[in-house]
């Protein structure tokens, strides 16, 4: 009898790298003979691993902001990808990719609404991509705490992976998935992934250098003796970021196809995905959660707003440039509301929707017309319109990626001021409103980086190549 399973869990993701205004992403020299980042990781990972048939074997979730660029560069890549989640679906009724909140905020710092949002947006990306919805979310970093999991599972969501820390106790059994109570008679079950095995594979290519070796060694030897002999079946989730399989570690597309093919088989070892085992083995135990804890580090998520006990130079800039966007995301809001009260009955309802739009499946006019509850004149369409494009870059401006180093001389944080500058001025254009001086005033008290320009300096920069257009 079958008892031993396992799955890998590959977390593909790139930032959006395009300048707002064109779209177009700046060549980096770091990635020759590629012109940029997404280039090369397409090419050396996301590609083999499609060619291989590795997304019909793992659990796997694709960034929104990832998705969109490779369906246009490589949309045959992209086609290929679906299709081995389709294959799943036609096969055993339930498929195998997940969603992923959208922009890759941390969702425990964020407001309620935005949450809502991010989950609302991933899952309508989801659906126009796969053609389904989704069951499982990843969420960014794992960052998590209980009303992130609420408005997951408000949304249809019926599981998500966490590390092993997240949970609130010790020496959990992470080889069978718990189910997590909410509020409102609510629930979401939560896969844990194994911290050692899954660490390993990511960091230590010794590891990975032989997946014969690794499935009858290193994973075999961390199934529970007891399961085994009783005949339970239990389940060792992998999770990494899918850039491990070809980019960060060469030839690793080639262990993964033959871990999932061959290799897990002859050690009885069998590889499934969390809806497929859900639907054989719903979870028994229940747990609670740590709010605002991540995967990338121990400290909780304050990685993404100040200092944790990974950073070892001053990093106060990090701070300052969350409290400027969560002070002109208010502003932001409260002319986006003044603005559209009377006409829209629900303008977040209209923003969650506005997805749509950015997909290219409801022409604005036609949600604005659905959303309204009188006629609006052309006029108040571009205007409307302008302010849903300025809480696409306001939410845009929130990606973990800026955070996630200490040095503020990157494109990351760069590009999320980058947006910043572009939701002011939308919101200028909009109402005749200038936010500027505000978020000019936000970041001069922004400690200087150890690095690099002046959060202030990069801000307004971005501002004067915005409005010289
Ligand atoms: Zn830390």
């Amino acid at each position: 009898m079958i008892s031993n399973y396992f799955c890998v869990h590959a977390h593909s993701y790139q930032p959006s790298r395009e300048v707002p205004l064109t779209g177009v992403i700046p060549s980096e020299t770091g990635a020759v003979p590629f012109s940029n980042w997404n280039e090369r990781i397409h090419a050396e990972c996301y590609r083999p691993n499609a060619e291989l048939g590795n997304f019909s074997h793992i659990s796997f979730n694709i960034g929104p902001t990832l998705s969109r660029w490779m369906s246009s560069h490589d949309s045959d890549t992209f086609r290929q990808i679906v299709a081995q989640d389709a294959s799943n679906v036609e096969r055993f009724g339930v498929g195998n990719a997940m969603a992923q909140a959208y922009n890759h905020t941390i969702l425990p710092l964020a407001s309620r609404q935005d949450k809502v949002t991010q989950v609302a947006w991933g899952v309508a990306d989801f659906r126009h991509r796969y053609g389904r919805l989704p069951q499982g979310m990843w969420l960014p970093e794992t960052a998590a705490d209980l009303e992130t999991l609420s408005v997951l599972a408000e949304q249809g969501i019926q599981f998500t992976i966490l590390a092993p820390w997240q949970a609130d106790q010790e020496d959990i059994d992470v080889t069978q998935p718990y189910r997590v109570s909410l509020p409102e008679g609510r629930s979401i079950t939560v896969f844990f992934y194994h911290a050692g095995l899954s660490a390993g594979i990511s960091f230590n290519p010794s590891l990975t250098v032989n997946a014969d070796r690794f499935a009858g060694g290193d994973l075999l030897s961390h199934y529970s003796p007891e399961k085994i002999r009783s005949g339970e079946p239990q389940l060792i989730l992998l999770a990494s970021d899918g850039e491990l399989y070809g980019h960060h570690q060469p030839h690793r597309d080639l262990f993964l196809a033959h871990l999932v093919n061959g290799a897990g088989k002859k050690r009885n070892l069998f590889a499934t995905y969390p809806a497929l085992w859900l639907k054989q083995h719903p979870a028994r135990r229940s747990i609670g959660i740590r709010d605002k804890t991540s995967w990338s580090c121990h400290h909780g998520v304050e990685r993404w707003k100040g200092t944790c006990l990974c950073t070892s130079v001053d990093v106060s800039w990090k701070t300052g440039l969350r409290s400027t966007f969560d002070h002109l995301s208010k502003e932001i809001d409260n002319l986006y509301l003044q603005t559209v009260n009377r006409w829209i009955p629900d303008p977040w309802g209209l923003r969650d929707r506005y997805i749509q739009v950015m997909l290219g499946d409801v022409p604005i006019k036609d949600l604005l017309a659905e959303c309204a509850s009188k006629q609006l004149l052309e006029a108040q369409i571009t205007q409307f319109s302008m302010l849903l494009e300025a809480q696409r870059e306001r939410q845009r401006m929130y990606t973990s990626c800026g955070w996630f180093f200490d040095e503020f001389d990157r494109i990351e944080p760069k590009n999320n001021l980058a947006y910043a500058a572009q939701a002011v001025r939308l919101t200028k254009r909009a109402t005749g409103i200038d936010l500027a001086p505000a978020v000019l005033h936000d970041l001069s008290i922004v400690p200087a980086p150890a690095t690099g320009p002046h959060p202030d300096q990069v801000f307004r920069d971005h501002l004067t190549r915005l409005t010289q257009t």
